[in-house]
């Protein structure tokens, strides 16, 4: 198996394939020129190419399979080479507009949800990525792979940005190395030049690695897959918890270096008639007391086997509005992608289900 060009940093590129401008210009024909052979380098000797086309691959990911949403989601099943599979989705959160001469206001906006790992070890009660245990990490090559062929696929101009949340498949910080290299990777100005603080990790909150992000000051920003204000309930929910209770989550919460003009985002994921009631926003409202935050509720997306229900709007609304009227920011997820069947592992568990 080849080793993937999109796993080295410029750095790293640097020492292997000197003179150092190489490995600027390697880092441009890949990330900007989306090339999809090494001999289209044309400022490159043809040596280098050819030890390049010989030794290396440029994507270690091939499109498998692709839904198309109502609401402009595209959701991805990607090979790897091992032949694993993971997904990623591609959110458009905001239209082009055009004046009404035709001008172009502003370009649409997408964001793109990628995977960390193949399965996770974390094994949520509600998660179908849970269901299949944890297979392996996906490399930095393997994060960022997803990014540029969803931006190739949809033909996203290179110099387009687009932000990026870790909330696919897997846990993130269970391969904090790999991640911290993949947001390195897509920050660099001669690649994708995504900056970190566009750039979002989602824990289900492993407290130790949450101190330990933190004090690499990537820039990154943090959301916390909460889910339940008792310790009795998350452990139901994420076994996990155990281990990192939601007081050690809040104590690393509060000590992770966030951007002035950001917000840490608790994501709350309402299952009807389990996590759905006034006691429990109440509680929320206590827990986030003194972090700048923003929650944001998400509908429990169901799926064959669960015995776990989707609550109803009205409920929704109703915390959501209890949140508000105390001054808490709170948004609730459209569920983006809902008839895609987009929460994580789902694609990949039909296709699973029918090979
Ligand atoms: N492991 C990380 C990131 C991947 S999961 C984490 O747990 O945060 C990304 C999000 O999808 C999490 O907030 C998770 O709770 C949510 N999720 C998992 N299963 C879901 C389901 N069936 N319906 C809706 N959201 C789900
Ligand atoms: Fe893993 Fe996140 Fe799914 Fe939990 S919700 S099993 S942490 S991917």
């Amino acid at each position: 198996m080849k080793p993937s060009i999109l796993d080295y940093t410029q750095n790293e590129l640097e020492t292997m394939f000197p003179p150092k401008f190489r490995a600027k210009q390697i880092f441009n024909w890949v990330y900007q020129h989306h090339i999809d052979s090494f001999s289209q380098m044309e400022n490159i000797p043809k040596k280098l190419r050819e030890e390049l086309e010989n030794d290396y691959i440029i994507s270690p990911l091939k499109i498998l399979q692709k839904q198309r949403s109502s609401d402009g989601s595209i959701k991805y099943l990607f090979e790897l080479q091992d032949g694993h599979t993971v997904e990623a989705v591609l959110l458009k959160m905001k239209d082009a507009e055009y004046d009404e001469h035709g001008e172009l206001l502003h370009h649409a906006k997408f964001t793109v949800c990628v995977s960390s790992q193949v399965g996770c070890k974390v094994g949520c009660a509600f998660c179908l990525t849970a269901k299949g245990g944890f297979i392996r990490n996906l490399s930095a090559g393997e994060i960022v792979g997803q990014v540029l062929e969803i931006k190739k696929d949809n033909d996203i101009a290179s110099n387009r940005r687009v932000n990026i949340v870790y909330m696919g498949m897997g846990e993130p910080l269970d391969n904090l190395e790999n991640l911290a290299k993949a947001i390195r990777i897509f920050a660099n100005e001669n690649g994708l030049s995504i900056s970190p603080k566009r750039q979002t990790v989602s824990t289900s909150g492993i407290s130790t690695k949450i101190e330990k992000l933190g004090k690499m000051e990537l820039g990154v920003q943090l959301a916390i897959s909460l889910h339940a204000v008792d310790d009795a309930l998350r452990e139901e929910l994420i076994p996990m918890n155990k281990a990192y209770n939601i007081a050690s989550i809040i104590r690393a919460v509060k000590a992770f270096p966030v951007n002035t003009r950001k917000r840490v985002m608790f994501e709350y994921l309402v299952i009807k008639d389990v996590n759905d009631d006034i006691a429990s926003a109440k509680k929320l409202i206590r827990l986030l007391e003194g972090i700048k935050s923003k929650v944001n509720l998400i509908y429990f997306n169901p799926y064959p086997g669960t015995h776990f229900e989707r609550p109803e709007p009205e409920r929704m609304k109703k915390f959501q509005e209890y949140l508000l009227s105390k001054g808490v920011l709170c948004t609730i997820r459209e569920s983006k992608g809902l008839d895609i069947s987009a929460a994580c592992g789902q694609l990949r568990e039909q296709e699973l289900s029918t090979t």
